[in-house]
């Protein structure tokens, strides 16, 4: 039987509203927790917003706008928020510690079968796990941004995971309309391993002077057929993002190739953390669709 439970997303940055989207509008009940009232508000207009633009091209329905809004609720508390739930999905901060705190608590206050996800990019799965008292009901759960669009969902077992816990969220993931691919817990997994060296590359790139940012871009964009170029793809991801990432690499490996370029580390030091902060390699105003290299760039 298919999965009928409530949604909790735990984290409503980037990532948490588009989970909270997408499941909303398959017809899920979905809680939406963070710690940000703030996070929170803009998480729901940006729904709203993304909603409006379906609408605008005909993809759904108003009334199926309004009906998805409305199965939507929002939280503060992590303990109220998971009550109910079925699934949790959590997509906060890319940060272990907060990440293992954030699984101790829900694995404390959730129903005793619900499956507990992560969206982490790189973090490892098992050791998430291992924090829970039900670590065969753990794994990775991971979307791509935009997730309303991207149809790819990267599912990562640990080694207590167990086949009705992966077959139910490869199940869930082809209702929402998405591909799921089943992979083993590495650092970065598949997606992010082979990724975030080539961004850190097209970085290590720009601070060499190799070619400036329009440069890297156009070059991989149209010779390698990438829908968006690196440095840009690195702005819509967070360069915060991009660090913790690539440090898990460097780490979990233990290997020189993945040592995060100075440059990004400034970057992120100096808050310019791509389109969430209005500034990365490019510079983004609202309602502008043309791409402006930042002026530290130029
Ligand atoms: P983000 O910085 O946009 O949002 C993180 C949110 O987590 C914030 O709203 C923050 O307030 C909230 N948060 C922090 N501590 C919390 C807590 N204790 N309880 C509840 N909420 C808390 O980050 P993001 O880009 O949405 O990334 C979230 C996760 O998704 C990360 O693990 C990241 O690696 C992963 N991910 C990101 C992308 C991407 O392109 N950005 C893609 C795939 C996966």
């Amino acid at each position: 039987m298919s999965f009928q439970g409530d949604i909790s997303v735990i984290g409503a940055g980037t990532m948490g509203n588009g989970i909270a989207h997408v499941f909303a509008q398959y017809g899920f009940r979905v809680t939406l927790i963070d710690i940000s009232q703030e996070q929170l508000d803009k998480a729901i207009a940006t729904i709203g917003r993304n909603l409006d633009r379906m609408v605008t091209k005909e993809v759904i329905s108003k009334e199926k706008k309004e009906e998805t809004l409305k199965h939507i609720t929002t939280s503060t508390s992590i303990a109220e928020g998971v009550k109910t739930a079925g699934l949790v999905v959590e997509a906060a901060t890319e940060n272990t510690d907060l990440k293992l705190k954030i699984f101790q608590q829900a694995d404390a206050a959730a129903p005793a079968d619900c499956i507990l996800a992560s969206n982490t990019s790189s973090i490892s799965i098992t050791r998430i796990a291992a924090v829970t008292k039900r670590p065969q009901r753990v794994i990775g759960m991971h979307f791509m941004n935009p997730v309303p669009v991207m149809k790819l969902v990267e599912i990562i077992t640990n080694p207590a995971t167990t086949k009705e816990v992966t077959d139910t969220i490869v199940s869930l993931s082809k209702v929402l309309g998405k591909v799921p691919c089943v992979v083993n817990d590495f650092p970065g997994f598949i997606a992010n391993r082979i990724l975030m060296p080539m961004i850190n590359e097209a970085i290590y790139s720009l601070q060499e002077g190799v070619a400036g940012v329009t440069e890297i871009d156009t070059i991989m964009k149209l010779g390698m057929a990438h829908p968006m170029g690196p440095l840009q793809l690195a702005d819509l991801i967070g360069l915060d993002v991009c660090l913790s990432i690539i440090n898990v690499l460097y780490e979990g490996f233990g290997n020189p190739k993945y040592k995060p370029c100075p440059l990004l580390e400034d970057m992120v030091k100096e808050g310019k953390l791509g389109i969430k902060t209005g500034e990365g390699f490019y510079v983004y105003t609202a309602g502008s669709k043309e791409l402006v290299v930042s002026g530290k760039f130029k």
